[in-house]
C-alpha cells in the first residue's frame, strides 16, 4: 500500500502568456533543498495552465512565450528526485485559454446556442465531446512518455451543468435517442461524456504506468 505524504503541496502555476521571465531564476537545488527543510513529501507541478502555455519542451502544444528555461518540469521533475520527494504533474482540460481561441468549435455551447464561459474574467469551456479530446490524449501521451511521476492531477473535466449543445453533442445525442430540447437529457448526455473521457484519459496512463495515481 502506497504512504500518504506528511505535507504535500500544490504549487499553482497559472502564468499568463504577458508575464516575462518565467523562471528566469529558478534554482533547482534551492527549490528541492527548501521543500526538504519543509518536510514536504509530495508535491503537484504543472505540465501546462489554463492559459494554455506547456512548461515543458512540446511538440504537441505551446511553450510559455516568456519561458527561461528549456524545461522547467524536467528540472523540477529531476530536482524532487534527488532529495526523495514525490512528483505529482498537473495539467488542465476544459479550461485552455489558448485552445479556447485557436479552436473556437471545440468550446461548449448552451441550449441557447451560446459559448460556455469567457464572460468578463471567466474561462472559457471546452468540449471533451469535441477532437480536443485527442489533443488531450497527444499531449498526455507526450508528458507519459517523457517524464516519471507518482501522481496525475487532470484538472477541470466538467460538462456545463445544463449539458451542452455543441454540433458534436447534438450529434451523439442524436445517435442515442437522447432529445437536446430536454435539459434532463442534456444533463445525460454531460454525463456520459464526462465519464467517456475519463476512462478514456486513465486508460492511457494505464498504457504508461498504472501505478501513477489520477
Ligand atoms: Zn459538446
Amino acid at each position: 500500500m502506497k504512504q500518504i505524504p506528511f505535507r504535500d503541496v500544490h504549487l499553482d502555476f497559472h502564468t499568463s502568456g504577458l508575464i516575462p521571465d518565467v523562471g528566469a531564476d529558478f534554482d533547482p537545488a534551492q527549490f528541492a533543498r527548501t521543500l526538504t527543510e519543509a518536510h514536504v513529501g509530495s508535491i503537484c507541478v504543472f505540465a501546462r495552465c489554463h492559459h494554455g502555455y506547456c512548461y515543458y519542451p512540446t511538440k504537441v502544444g505551446t511553450p510559455h512565450p516568456g519561458l527561461r528555461r528549456r524545461d522547467l518540469l524536467g528540472e523540477i521533475i529531476n530536482s524532487l528526485r534527488a532529495v526523495n520527494i514525490s512528483p505529482g504533474v498537473y495539467t488542465t482540460v476544459v479550461w485552455d485559454e489558448l485552445t479556447s481561441q485557436s479552436h473556437p468549435e471545440w468550446r461548449q455551447v448552451t441550449a441557447e446556442r451560446k459559448f460556455i464561459g469567457g464572460e468578463g474574467a471567466g474561462w472559457k469551456w471546452l468540449c471533451m465531446n469535441t477532437p480536443y479530446a485527442n489533443w488531450m490524449e497527444a499531449h498526455l501521451r507526450e508528458v507519459l512518455s517523457a517524464y516519471s511521476f507518482d501522481r496525475l492531477f487532470v484538472d477541470i473535466v466538467n460538462q456545463w451543468g445544463d449539458g451542452c449543445v455543441c454540433d458534436h453533442c447534438l450529434e451523439d445525442m442524436r445517435e442515442n435517442g437522447l432529445d437536446p430540447k430536454s435539459p434532463t437529457d442534456r444533463r445525460m448526455e454531460a454525463m456520459r461524456v464526462r465519464s467517456r473521457f475519463i476512462k478514456r484519459m486513465r486508460d492511457i496512463v494505464n498504457e504508461y504506468n498504472p501505478e501513477v495515481l489520477v
